[in-house]
C-alpha cells in the first residue's frame, strides 16, 4: 500500500478528518492528570517566568556595557556589568536546571499514572478485545504513545509557556527603548508565519503515517518473532518472505524520518533571510534617527533591541511549529482515550454476591451467544451438571465446545439466556469468586517463563512445598519434575516450550489442582499424543473427575467414558445426550464421531466399554 500524503505539502481530506479534535472536553481531561501534580506545575511556571525573564537581561545589560561602559570610558562599571552579565547568566542557567528536574519529575508522574491505568483498565477487557485487536497496536499505545504524553509535558506545555513569556518580556523591554525601532522590528515577524504553518502541514501528515508505520512494525515483530509464530515461519520457509515484509516497513519508516526531519529545510532558508532582515531594519531607522532627527537614541539602545530582536525569533519559529507538536500530542492523547473509552464488558455486577462456599453445579438455560453480533455460535443451549457429577461435551471442530466452557468463567456472556453456577446466574456472582471455583485446563496449555515452581505458585502463591509435591503426583508430574536436573526448579522455557505438550497439560493440571476449584474444565488438546502421555494424562485426571465436579471437553474415547453423562454438540446446539453405550447406538452425530473419531483410539484400548464410568482401564502401550 502507498503511504499516503507522502510528497506532498498539504494535507488531504482525510488526514484533515483524522486530526484530532482538540474540544473543550478532551482539554479538560488531559489537564485532569496535570491536576494531582498542581504545586510542582506552580513551582515550573514560576522558574519559567524567572528564567525567562534573566535569560533577556543580558542582552538588555549589553546596551549598558556599551553605552556606559565602553563610551564613557569606565572601567569600573564596565566590570561590575560584565560580572553582573554573568552572574545572570549563571542564575538563569540554575533556575533552568531545577525548570528541567521538575517538568521530568511531574511527566515521568504522569507516565506512570497513565500507564498503571491503562494496564489495569486492558486487564479488564473482555477476551473478545484481545483476540479483536492487533497485539502491535495495544503494545504502541502502552509504549509509545504514553511515552509521548511525557514528551508533551516536557515540551509542549513549557515551550509555549516559555516562549510565550519571553516574547511578552522582549516586546516590553523594545517598547520601553523606542517604539518606533520596536515595530520596525516586530513587522517582519508575521511573515514568519507563512512558510512555517505549510512546513509544519507536511510534517503532520508525515508524523500520522510514521505512527501508522511504526504500529505496523510492532505487529510484523510481535507476531514473527512469538515463538509460535517462529515456528510456522521456520516450518513454512517464510524467513525471506518475512524479512522483506519487515525490510519493507522498516526502509518506508527511514523514509519517513527523513523526510520528516527534512520538512521545511527549504522553508528555514527563507526564514533565515527574514531574520537578517530585522536587524537590518533597526540599524538602518536608528541610524537615521540619530543622523537625520536628533534622537536621543544610544549605540547601546540599539544593540539592545537588536538582541532582542533577535531572542525573539527563536520562541516565535518554536510556537507557529509547536503546532503540529500539540495535533501531534493530542492525536496520542486521543488514541490513548480511544482505549480508555472501551468499556469494560465485563465487571463485577454492584449487587454482585459472594457465597461462602461452592460445589461447582452449573445450568445453562436457553442460551444463546455470538462473538459478534453477526453470527451466533450457540443458539438455545441447556443442559444441567449437577454438583459431584461430570459432563462430557464432544462434537465437530467448531461446533462450539470451547465456546460453551468459555461462558462459565464468564470470559464472555451471554447474548440471552442464563448461566448459573451453584444455582445463581454467573453476572450476579462476584467475579474473582466465580473464577477461583472455576479450574480450567485449556487445549492450549500457556506456562509463563520461569521455574515449574513459579508457574505452580501462580495458582496459590502460598503453596507449600508438600502441597505443590502431592498436586503434582495427583496431576502425574512429580516423578518427571524430580528427575530434571533443578527438579522443581527446571526452567520451562518461553511459554514453556522446553516441555512437551504432555508435560505442559500435567504441569498445568497440577497448577488447577493447586487452585482445587469447586468445578474442573478439561478442554482436551485435539493434537495426537502417543498412548503413553496419553495414560499419563489419563490417570491424572480419572480420580479429579472422580473428586469433583467437572466438564471435559473430549476427542478421546478414554475421556469421554470417564464422565457421567455426554452431551453432543452440533453447530451450537446440543443434538443429542446420554451414555455412550445408548449413543453409539442410535445412529445419529455420535455414531459418526465414533466411527470416524473415536474408534481409532479404540485399537490401543481394552475392551472395557461396558465398565461404568470414571472407571480405571488401561491404555496397552505400544
Ligand atoms: P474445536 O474442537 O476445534 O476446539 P470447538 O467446538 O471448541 O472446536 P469453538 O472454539 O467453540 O469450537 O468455536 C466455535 C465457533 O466459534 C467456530 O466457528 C469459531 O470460528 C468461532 N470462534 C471461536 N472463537 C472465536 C472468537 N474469539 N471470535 C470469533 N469467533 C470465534
Amino acid at each position: 500500500m502507498p503511504p499516503r500524503g507522502m510528497n506532498r505539502g498539504f494535507m488531504t481530506e482525510e488526514e484533515k478528518q483524522s486530526t484530532p479534535k482538540v474540544t473543550k472536553e478532551l482539554l479538560v481531561r488531559v489537564f485532569s492528570y496535570l491536576k494531582p501534580y498542581w504545586k510542582q506545575m506552580v513551582l515550573v511556571l514560576c522558574a519559567i517566568i524567572v528564567s525567562s525573564f534573566f535569560s533577556l537581561l543580558p542582552s538588555v545589560l549589553t546596551g549598558k556595557i556599551i553605552d556606559e561602559g565602553l563610551i564613557n570610558r569606565d572601567l569600573d562599571m564596565l566590570i561590575k556589568l560584565i560580572v553582573m552579565s554573568l552572574l545572570v547568566t549563571f542564575g538563569a542557567n540554575m533556575i533552568g536546571v531545577l525548570e528541567s528536574y521538575l517538568n521530568t519529575w511531574i511527566a515521568q508522574h504522569i507516565t506512570f499514572d497513565m500507564r498503571n491505568q491503562m494496564y489495569r483498565h486492558l486487564q479488564k477487557m473482555s477476551q473478545s478485545f484481545f483476540t479483536s485487536n492487533n497485539q502491535g497496536d495495544i503494545i504502541t499505545r502502552m509504549t509509545s504513545d504514553i511515552s509521548g504524553v511525557q514528551q508533551v509535558i516536557t515540551n509542549t506545555f513549557t515551550s509555549i509557556l516559555s516562549n510565550v513569556i519571553t516574547l511578552v518580556v522582549a516586546v516590553i523591554a523594545m517598547y520601553q527603548k523606542n517604539w518606533i525601532l520596536a515595530t520596525m522590528g516586530i513587522i517582519i515577524v508575521p511573515l514568519f508565519t507563512i512558510p512555517t504553518r505549510a512546513a509544519g502541514k507536511t510534517r503532520w501528515s508525515l508524523t500520522r503515517e510514521s505512527q501508522a508505520c511504526n504500529d505496523e512494525i510492532n505487529g510484523i515483530l510481535n507476531e514473527t518473532l512469538s515463538v509460535s509464530g517462529q515456528l510456522l515461519v521456520k516450518l513454512f520457509g517464510k524467513e525471506d518472505y518475512e524479512y522483506e515484509k519487515y525490510e519493507k516497513a522498516n526502509r518506508r519508516m527511514i523514509d519517513l524520518n527523513v523526510k520528516e526531519s527534512m520538512a521545511g529545510r527549504w522553508f528555514r532558508v527563507v526564514i533565515t533571510t527574514f531574520t537578517s532582515i530585522g536587524p537590518m531594519l533597526i540599524y538602518l531607522v536608528g541610524g537615521i534617527l540619530i543622523m537625520r532627527y536628533d534622537s536621543d537614541l544610544s549605540v547601546g539602545d540599539i544593540t539592545v533591541l537588536v538582541s532582542l530582536l533577535g531572542r525573539m525569533y527563536g520562541p516565535v519559529n518554536s510556537l507557529l511549529n509547536i503546532q503540529v507538536d500539540w495535533l501531534r500530542s493530542m492525536a496520542m492523547f486521543t488514541r490513548i482515550f480511544d482505549y480508555f473509552d472501551m468499556p469494560v464488558e465485563i465487571e463485577n455486577a454492584p449487587d454482585a454476591v459472594t457465597p461462602e462456599s461452592a460445589t461447582g453445579a452449573v445450568e445453562f438455560e436457553h442460551v444463546c451467544f455470538g462473538y459478534d453480533d453477526s453470527r451466533m455460535i450457540l443458539n438455545d443451549v441447556s443442559f444441567s451438571l449437577e454438583s459431584g457429577h461430570s459432563i462430557a461435551i464432544v462434537g465437530p471442530s467448531g461446533s462450539g465446545k470451547s465456546t460453551i466452557v468459555n461462558l462459565i468463567p464468564r470470559l464472555y456472556d451471554v447474548n440471552s439466556g442464563c448461566v448459573r453456577f451453584d444455582g445463581t446466574d454467573v453476572r450476579k456472582l462476584d467475579l474473582s469468586f466465580l473464577r477461583s471455583n472455576v479450574g480450567m485446563v485449556s487445549q492450549e496449555t500457556y506456562l509463563f517463563n520461569g521455574t515449574i515452581r513459579d508457574n505452580l505458585l501462580y495458582a496459590k502463591s502460598n503453596a507449600t512445598q508438600e502441597e505443590i509435591e502431592e498436586a503434582c503426583k495427583k496431576a502425574n508430574i512429580h516423578d518427571f519434575i524430580v528427575a530434571q536436573e533443578k527438579g522443581y526448579d527446571t526452567e520451562v522455557g518461553n511459554r514453556g516450550l522446553k516441555l512437551s505438550g504432555g508435560e505442559k497439560q500435567r504441569i498445568s493440571i497440577a497448577r488447577v489442582l493447586l487452585k482445587d476449584p469447586a468445578l474442573l474444565v478439561f478442554d482436551e488438546a485435539t493434537s495426537a499424543l502417543d498412548s503413553i502421555s496419553e495414560s499419563k494424562i489419563q490417570e491424572a485426571i480419572d480420580p479429579l473427575i472422580d473428586s469433583r465436579t467437572s466438564i471435559l471437553i473430549a476427542h478421546r474415547l478414554s475421556t469421554i467414558l470417564a464422565a457421567d453423562e455426554i452431551i453432543v454438540v452440533k453447530d451450537g446446539q446440543i443434538v443429542e445426550r446420554g451414555k455412550h453405550k445408548d449413543l453409539v447406538k442410535a445412529g445419529g452425530v455420535y455414531t459418526e464421531l465414533y466411527e470416524t473419531q473415536f474408534k481409532a483410539g479404540l485399537e490401543n484400548m481394552q475392551p472395557m466399554m461396558d465398565k461404568p464410568p470414571g472407571h480405571d482401564y488401561k491404555l496397552r502401550e505400544g
